[in-house]
């Protein structure tokens, strides 16, 4: 037997999305796993591997705080068994106590990719019936689409305020052919990740796959932009003393110059803050806009509201400009300055009661984002919604979904006498994966002795075929008979399903 790590969900199964964690700063999630409360099996065996920003969500399920997830579904065809992984996400952030979204993004199946109405009515129907049948729970979670929902709407306009061409170009590849409803379906698909913190901001994970990164990139990015710009609006008649103006452009000269190393200590002056507050302090003196401008320099991107509170808008338009560009700049080091940034925000939202200023923006926190590797399609090669024979419909008749695992590739040797002899490749074979992402369920064991066996030689493909077969019948038995039970409930929910 060949020299095999055992170690099914190590960091070889994620050695492919490595350079994501390099590129673009996502991070492992094998960090924080260790703070995850009950993890989901996904997150366990490495399917989910990566994060952004997501132990704001964390620290807000510890702390008993609000939290939200949302995902979209594009309905282009029938859900299957690699939109589960998303299903699954969705529903496990909603027994752990999160508000929970599922939207149908019909305007963008409609735009980007030409359905009908009809089409997408019928795909619609199908998708909200799976996430209903693998246990989301709609009395407690919001489900919509996109074309429905005013709020939705009227946000992306808000967005797309702020969102320029350029920028959409270079992340959806768009030029001067794309029509103007795809662009906004583009804004609205901004509006939907924002869309759980339009009452009240809260930590909002996205659960997605690795290529919608840059999707989450630009919605952290308008979630700053919209925030600036309500505060200069709510703000701009506010007037400010000279001593407060001079104060202000050392600050703005502080940021630009700013080298991230240099840090000042933010819970000084948040302590100071405090207790100049006990002292009875009811003014914003040159003083304590000065302790401010101190913490915001330590607390990096976030507290962009007190930031641009104390400034006439007419008379440092400069300054904003260079205040944004600094911003910007400090993303790089917010990751670092998450527990600064709490005590200054709510040192800064403290003093701006006293000095009963009221906030008019939206607020967005950034949202976070976790990843999941793709599944590998049942004939190799990427899974695919447009070659049958590459995955398994939530809709399949369970016969057919018993032959497409009977027929998928393995990661089989040439003969029985080899395979014993050397052991499986369960790293490169689509069934081994079935059993990972699907047919161990919560059962890690199970999912271990697959993997030990097979790379041990102890098990060969066609037992192991028949057996992974078996369970994808009962599965999509059982699956399709909760979703016989929702079709009959679905008129009682509030989602429209005929446009
Ligand atoms: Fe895949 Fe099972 Fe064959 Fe191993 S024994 S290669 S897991 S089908």
């Amino acid at each position: 037997v060949e020299d095999v790590a055992l170690d099914p969900w190590g960091s070889a199964a994620v050695s492919d999305y490595r350079k994501l964690f390099e590129q673009f700063g996502i991070e492992e999630f094998e960090q924080i796993l260790g703070d995850v409360p009950a993890p989901h099996y996904l997150m366990r065996r490495s399917v989910i591997f990566g994060h952004r920003d997501y132990r704001r969500v964390l620290d807000a399920m510890h702390d008993d705080d609000p939290f939200a997830v949302l995902s979209g579904f594009m309905p282009t065809g029938d859900p299957h068994i690699g939109h589960k992984l998303v299903f699954d996400e969705i529903i496990w952030h909603q027994q752990q106590g999160g508000d929970a979204y599922g939207l149908i993004a019909d305007l963008e199946a409609h735009s980007a990719r030409g359905l009908s109405w009809d089409e997408i009515d019928e795909h619609a129907r199908n998708y909200v019936l799976s996430l209903l049948a693998l246990g989301f729970d709609p009395e407690e979670g919001t489900l919509y689409r996109q074309s429905t929902n005013r709020e939705v709407q009227d946000l992306a306009f808000e967005l797309g305020i702020e969102a320029n061409f350029s920028e959409l170009e270079a992340i959806y590849d768009f030029d001067g052919e794309t029509d103007v409803s795809h662009m906004q379906s583009v804004v609205t698909q901004m509006a939907d990740i924002l869309y759980p913190q339009l009452d009240e901001p809260k930590p909002t994970v996205i659960p997605v796959g690795p290529d919608q990164d840059p999707h989450v990139r630009l919605a952290r990015d308008l979630a700053a932009r919209v925030r600036y710009f309500g505060v200069t609006e709510a703000y701009a008649s506010f007037e400010v003393t000279a001593d407060e103006r001079e104060l202000l452009a050392e600050a703005y000269e502080t940021l630009t110059d700013r080298n991230p190393e240099e840090t000042i200590r933010c819970r000084d002056a948040a302590a100071y803050l405090e207790s100049e507050r006990e002292a009875g302090a009811t003014d914003v003196t040159a003083t304590t806009i000065d302790s401010l401008v101190t913490m915001l320099n330590e607390a990096g991107k976030e507290p962009l509201r007190p930031r641009v509170r104390f400034v006439d808008r007419n008379a440092t338009e400069e300054a904003f400009e260079g205040l944004i560009e600094a911003i910007d700049g400090e993303k790089r080091v917010y990751d670092e300055h998450i527990d600064a940034f709490d005590l200054a925000w709510d040192a800064a939202e403290e003093l701006a009661r006293e000095v009963e200023l009221e906030y008019d923006g939206y607020g967005f926190l950034p949202p976070s984002s976790i990843y999941h590797r793709f599944m590998t399609g049942l004939t190799g090669g990427k899974m695919s919604s447009s070659i049958p024979a590459s995955h398994i419909s939530l809709l399949d008749d369970p016969e057919d979904g018993y032959d497409k695992v009977k027929a998928a590739t393995t990661g089989g040797r040439q003969s029985a006498e080899e395979q014993r002899e050397l052991g499986g490749k369960p790293d490169e074979c689509p069934v081994y994966e079935l059993y990972t992402y699907l047919l161990a369920g919560d059962d890690d064991e199970f999912a271990m002795e697959v993997y030990e066996e097979c790379a041990n030689g102890d098990r060969l493909c066609g037992g192991c075929k028949e057996q992974a077969a078996e369970l994808i019948e009962e599965f999509l038995e059982d699956h399709q008979e909760k979703r016989e039970e929702w079709a009959d409930k679905l008129d009682e929910l509030d989602i429209e399903f005929d446009s």
